[in-house]
C-alpha cells in the first residue's frame, strides 16, 4: 500500500543529514561485506589499472553494457578512486602516457582509452555538482517536481526490489550480483533506478539510500545526481525509461547472466526465459518453480505508461518549465561544442551528461 514518504521514519529526507567530523565516520558505508567484492589497498589498485590501460582497454566500449563483459571491460578503478587508494591524477596521468606510446594502428585500443578519459571527467564534473549545491542529495534538484512521488511510496515494492523478488529476471539477478560482489555496470545500475522510478513509482531517495549500502565505490556526487537523473527530477535530462525484459533480450539474450545470478532459473527453458511468468502452471510444478517464480509486482506497459505520463504532466506545467533555466544556469555542462571557434558565450550542453552510450 501507498504511504507518504515521511512514514519511512529514519530517512533524513526533508533535512541534510548531519555532518560528522572525519573521524567518527564508520569505516564503511556498507551495511554487509559482499563476498564476492573487490580487494582493497594500494597494490591492487595499482595492478587493476595497468592490466586495465595494457590490455582490458581494448574491449572497454563494446563491452561496457552487457552485464556479462563489463566486469572484465569495465577499468573496476570506482572503488579504488572512491576509497582513495589510487588518485584521480595518477589516473588520467598514467592513461595519457600510455596512449602517447601505442602504434597509429591501435585505433580501438585508443578508442577505449579516450572514452574512459571522458569518464575520468564526468567522475569530477559530478562530484562538483554536489559541492555547488549539496541539498541535491536530499531533494529534488528541480523543485517543481517536489510532491511528484512523495506521497506514494509503496514500501511492498520497496522490500520486493531489495529482495531480488521484483519478477523481472533481469532486475533481481542484478540486485543478486550487487549483493553479491558490490558492484554493477552503468547501464544496470541505470536500469535499477529507472525500474524503482517509473514501473514501481518510487522516490529516488530511499532507492539511493539502499543502494548506497551496497555499492562499493558509493561517490555522492555521482550517486545522487545519477539518482535524480534517472527518476527524472532534474528537470534537464531527456527521461530515459530501461526495459527490463528489452534490456535482458539486447544484453543477456541467452540468459547466461541470469541463470548465474538466479539458480532457479537454470531450470527455466529457453522459451520463458525473459517472461518466465508466463510459464504454464503445470511446467512451473513439474519444474518446482512455483515457489521460486514471483509474478512482476506491476504489469510494465501500464505503469510504465502511467509513471510517464505523470511526470509529463508534470513537466508541462508554466512554474515548472520556467524553472528548468535555473537549473540549466547551475548545473548543466558548459564546454564550447565547437572548441576552435570563437564563441561569445559558453554553450551550455544538457545532453552530453547522458550520452553514455555509444
Ligand atoms: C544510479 C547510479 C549510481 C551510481 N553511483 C556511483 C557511485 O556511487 N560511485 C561511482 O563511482 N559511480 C557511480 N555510478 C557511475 C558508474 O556506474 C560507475 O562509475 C561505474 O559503473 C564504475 O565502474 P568502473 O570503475 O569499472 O567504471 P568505468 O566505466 O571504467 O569508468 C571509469 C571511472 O569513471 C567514473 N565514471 C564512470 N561512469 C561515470 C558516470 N556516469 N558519472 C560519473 N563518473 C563516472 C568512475 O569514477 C569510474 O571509476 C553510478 C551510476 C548510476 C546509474
Amino acid at each position: 500500500m501507498a504511504q507518504p514518504i515521511q512514514a519511512l521514519g529514519p530517512l533524513h529526507f526533508w533535512r541534510p543529514p548531519s555532518r560528522k567530523p572525519l573521524d567518527m565516520l564508520a569505516p564503511s558505508h556498507l551495511t554487509h561485506n559482499p563476498p564476492l567484492r573487490q580487494h582493497g589497498g594500494r597494490e591492487k589498485a595499482l595492478d587493476t589499472l595497468h592490466r586495465f590501460l595494457h590490455a582490458r582497454s581494448i574491449g572497454y566500449r563494446g563491452g561496457m553494457s552487457s552485464p556479462l563483459s563489463a566486469p572484465d571491460a569495465c577499468s573496476r578503478l570506482s572503488a579504488y578512486l572512491a576509497h582513495g587508494c589510487i588518485s584521480m591524477r595518477e589516473v588520467v596521468q598514467q592513461t595519457r602516457a600510455h596512449m602517447d606510446q601505442l602504434p597509429p594502428q591501435a585505433a580501438r585500443h585508443r578508442a577505449g582509452l579516450t572514452a574512459f578519459l571522458s569518464r575520468l571527467h564526468w567522475h569530477c564534473h559530478f562530484i562538483q555538482k554536489l559541492e555547488s549545491e549539496p541539498a541535491i542529495e536530499w531533494r529534488n534538484m528541480h523543485r517543481g517536481y517536489d510532491g511528484l512521488r512523495e506521497q506514494d511510496f509503496n514500501l511492498a515494492h520497496f522490500e520486493a526490489l531489495k529482495a531480488a523478488r521484483t519478477g523481472w529476471p533481469m532486475v533481481d539477478a542484478c540486485v543478486t550480483m550487487l549483493r553479491e560482489t558490490g558492484w554493477l555496470n552503468f547501464r544496470m545500475r541505470a536500469m535499477l533506478v529507472s525500474v524503482a522510478a517509473y514501473p514501481l513509482w518510487l522516490h529516488w531517495r530511499p532507492v539511493g539510500e539502499w543502494l548506497a549500502t551496497q555499492f562499493l565505490d558509493y561517490e555522492p556526487g555521482i550517486h545522487w545526481s545519477q539518482l535524480q537523473m534517472q527518476s527524472g527530477t532534474t528537470g534537464i535530462n531527456t527521461t530515459r525509461v530501461y526495459n527490463p525484459v528489452k534490456q535482458a533480450q539486447d544484453h543477456d539474450p541467452h540468459g547466461r547472466f541470469v541463470r548465474h545470478w538466479l539458480p532457479h532459473m537454470r531450470q527455466v527453458p529457453d522459451t520463458w526465459l525473459f517472461e518466465p511468468w508466463l510459464m504454464p502452471q503445470h511446467l512451473q510444478t513439474q519444474l518446482s518453480l512455483r515457489d521460486h517464480l514471483a509474478a512482476p509486482l506491476v504489469d510494465l506497459a501500464t505503469a510504465t505508461r502511467e509513471s510517464k505520463q505523470r511526470l509529463h504532466d508534470r513537466r508541462q506545467q508554466p512554474e515548472v518549465r520556467a524553472g528548468k533555466k535555473a537549473v540549466i544556469e547551475q548545473h548543466a555542462s558548459r564546454k564550447p561544442l565547437h572548441p576552435r571557434k570563437k564563441t561569445t558565450a559558453p554553450q551550455v550542453t544538457v545532453q552530453q551528461q547522458l550520452g553514455f552510450d555509444f
